[in-house]
């Protein structure tokens, strides 16, 4: 990266000046992007390896998707769910069909779908397993990400999320990822759902020991809890399937997809369940305005064709596997471990990542790090050969520059 032009400089100043301080970005100012590229406001041009937390797995501004949005914002945006919208019912059955549930319910952002699972599984809990009232606890686990409502930093562990932010939401029990002993011995009859990222993206790209997931699945059959699974960042092809839990085998009670299922152009989200459990909620039970909007399912539903379409889910596992390998190959002592699936790929450095993700920066390469020395590569989904060639020789000089 050059110096920062004066445009630049006056837009983060202006940033700076009238927004809430709630981030700490990159110097990086945006102007446009396409597929796995991003330009500044000086035309330089970035490679992502962000893709929005995997929001833009499809690729940024995907024509299939842009048009779907361009078409329907022409029609009808938003009606409340106050009456009924042509748009939604196609888009619902793409989406359980798709994910292999009877039932979607549509929310905007991801932390909302995460509410909802939460709403879900308490009135589960009282109303079939009969858990006494006000008493339903959620297992969740150290170092989850679930969103940033007062509930979602409830279920939190992470310091920073959390502090000056009571009083918190009661009835979350939180455990060690990654220790099915513990959770065996924190289930309890008024547990009546665990929590679970398959991987924690925002934790620093856990991926949990083989065999894990499946024994947590088996332990809330055996003490009859719901199995929820938070797939907002793991969804739609990140990890190289569909979803991270096919990796296991295991089939979630409660999915929870978010970020990509609209492509980047439009907060969409969604928690799936079957209909026996999806169908306590009544109405007036639960609801969004923007919820299910005509502009969301047109967006959605061509973005959901790009995944099937394009094979995204193999793609990522082609591209994942040859990125992990080229890192590994690089030999560097500063680089602990290489770890992930799929796209969904961590660094563990021995030295603070944001020094790597500095020197990437100046070298075409937009990348962040997510705990202190971990760095998370996740470009969008569709990066070629090319573009992971480009990734790697960047790599190997930004790491040069560190020793
Ligand atoms: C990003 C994310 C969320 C929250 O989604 P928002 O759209 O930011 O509310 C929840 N869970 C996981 C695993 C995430 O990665």
């Amino acid at each position: 990266m050059q110096e920062l032009s004066q445009r630049a400089r006056d837009l983060i100043a202006a940033e700076e000046r009238f927004g809430a301080h709630n981030y700490h970005p990159l110097d990086l100012v945006v102007e446009r992007a396409l597929g796995v590229w991003l330009w500044d406001v000086d035309g330089n041009r970035y490679l992502d390896c962000i893709s929005a937390y995997s929001a833009v797995n499809q690729g940024h501004c995907h024509p299939r998707i842009a048009a779907a949005l361009m078409e329907q914002a022409q029609k009808v945006t938003l009606t409340s769910r106050a009456m009924r919208n042509a748009r939604m019912p196609g888009f619902l059955e793409k989406l359980t069909r798709l994910c292999g549930y009877d039932m979607a319910l549509p929310m905007n952002t991801g932390v909302e779908a995460v509410e909802t699972a939460f709403k879900l599984a308490r009135r589960w809990g009282y109303a079939i397993k009969g858990i006494p009232a006000g008493q339903a606890e959620i297992i969740v686990f150290s170092d989850n990400f679930h969103g940033r409502t007062l509930s979602a930093i409830s279920a939190s562990t992470t310091p920073e999320y959390r502090k000056d932010f009571g009083p918190f939401v009661p009835g979350f029990v939180h455990v060690p990822y990654g220790d099915a002993e513990a959770l065996e011995r924190a289930i309890a009859p008024n547990t009546c759902a665990i929590l679970i990222e398959p991987i924690q993206g925002e934790g620093g790209v856990n991926v949990p020991p083989d065999g894990y997931l499946k024994r947590a699945w088996a332990l809330c059959r055996e003490h009859q809890a719901l199995f929820i699974a938070d797939e907002i960042q793991t969804g739609f092809g990140r990890t190289g399937d569909l979803f991270a839990c096919d990796y296991d085998g295991i089939k979630a009670d409660v999915l929870v997809v978010g970020k990509a299922l609209a492509g980047g152009f439009y907060p969409v989200s969604a928690a799936l369940a079957n209909e026996p459990l999806m169908k306590l909620f009544r109405p007036g039970d639960h609801g969004s305005t923007f919820g299910g909007n005509p502009l969301g399912c047109a967006v959605a539903d061509a973005a959901l064709d790009v995944i099937v379409d394009e094979k995204l889910a193999s793609r990522a596992r082609y591209a994942g596997a040859k990125i992990m390998q080229g890192l590994r190959a690089l030999g560097s002592p500063l680089i602990e471990e290489v770890r992930g699936r799929g796209l969904l790929i961590g660094i563990q450095m021995s030295v603070p990542a944001r020094r790597l993700s500095d020197a990437l920066l100046e070298r075409g390469v937009a990348a962040k790090d997510t705990r202190e020395n971990v760095l998370r590569i996740a470009p969008p989904l569709v990066i070629d050969d090319e573009a992971i060639d480009f990734l790697l020789a960047a790599f190997r000089d930004a790491i040069g520059t560190l020793r």
